[in-house]
């Protein structure tokens, strides 16, 4: 299609930053408490180092404050649940984020749900999902939940279109799901054992890119006319669609970089504030 809508994440993510000054100071103009996001990592996974950091950059940016949680990547899992433990009492901390993936021998999914449900802001405990899964979202999951932002921003229909997640991890594409689920999309989640995965991507009006595999999307895959979401961030700002092909199919598209990577991040510094309003009565 002619001038397909770029679906500008990083600049939508730029307004939920300004609205979220105003949050944060609102906060500590009424309570003289800053709202605080706890970052753990494990390890030094150069990524997930520059991912964290990313974080507490944004944290501070907006006022709020940030704690780094460092562990070594030989933790157990009892020692990385005892940090979440920690950081679920303190009252100066209001949301937690445990950055994916964590070393093998941990068991993130154990971590995860060690995470009080009030502080999950990145959405990625049992309950959070379960809420999400029942259409009684507390805190989303922050991918998704962006993803999902972005797409009302542009005001992208949803209702009674066909949607086609490809990909069904527990923090992405699972709760994708889920979520145009609960906005009426007819949704249909692709994974490795899916068949002729080429002709279920073709009757998608939405299509969401959630594999972790560069340009693995091809574009005659796309319909004339979806909106293809790419949720897939691999080295060399490569996303999980080619979207050289596929954009100029489409009617909206978000790029690689600037689409669903800054809302991900907007995302949980903006539910941190959430957290933050809901545990200090704001
Ligand atoms: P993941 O846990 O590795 O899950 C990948 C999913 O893709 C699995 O469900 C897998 O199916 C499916 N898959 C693999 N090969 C496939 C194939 N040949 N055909 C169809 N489906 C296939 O990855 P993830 O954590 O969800 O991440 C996915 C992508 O999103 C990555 O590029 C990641 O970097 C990106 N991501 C970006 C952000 C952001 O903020 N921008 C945040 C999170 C993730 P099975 O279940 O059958 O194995």
């Amino acid at each position: 299609m002619a001038n397909p809508l770029i679906l500008d994440g990083e600049a939508l993510s730029k307004k939920i930053y300004e609205d979220l000054i105003a949050r944060v100071s609102a906060i500590v103009a009424r309570t003289a408490r800053t709202p605080a996001l706890a970052t753990i990592l494990v390890g030094d996974n150069p990524a997930s180092v520059t991912y964290v950091k990313m974080k507490g950059r944004r944290c501070r940016n907006v006022g709020m404050d940030s704690r780094k949680i460092e562990l070594p990547g030989a933790a157990a899992t009892a020692d990385v649940i005892a940090a979440i433990e920690a950081c679920n009492r303190d009252p100066d901390v209001h949301g937690i984020l445990l950055q994916h993936p964590v070393p093998k021998q941990v068991d993130e999914r154990a971590c995860f749900n060690a995470i009080d449900f009030r502080k999950d802001v990145d959405g990625v405990t049992y309950l959070s999902y379960a809420r999400t899964a029942m259409n009684e979202m507390l805190l989303g999951c922050a991918t998704p939940l962006g993803i999902m932002n972005l797409l009302d921003h542009y005001n992208i229909p949803l209702e009674g279109r066909e949607a086609v997640v490809v990909g069904r991890s527990p923090i992405l594409g699972k709760p994708m799901a889920a979520m145009l689920l609960n906005r009426n999309a007819t949704v249909t989640v692709c994974h490795s054992k899916t068949r002729d995965l080429p002709e279920v991507v073709r009757r998608a009006d939405i299509v969401v890119g959630a594999v972790g595999k560069p340009k693995f999307i091809k574009g005659d895959w796309i319909k004339e006319g979806a909106v293809v979401v790419d949720a897939g961030y691999n080295p060399g700002n490569v996303g999980d669609v080619d979207l050289e092909a596929a954009a100029p199919r489409s009617s909206a598209y978000t790029p690689v970089p600037g689409g669903v990577g800054p809302m991900c991040i907007a995302t949980l510094i903006a539910q941190t504030v959430q957290a933050a309003e809901a545990a200090l009565r704001v």
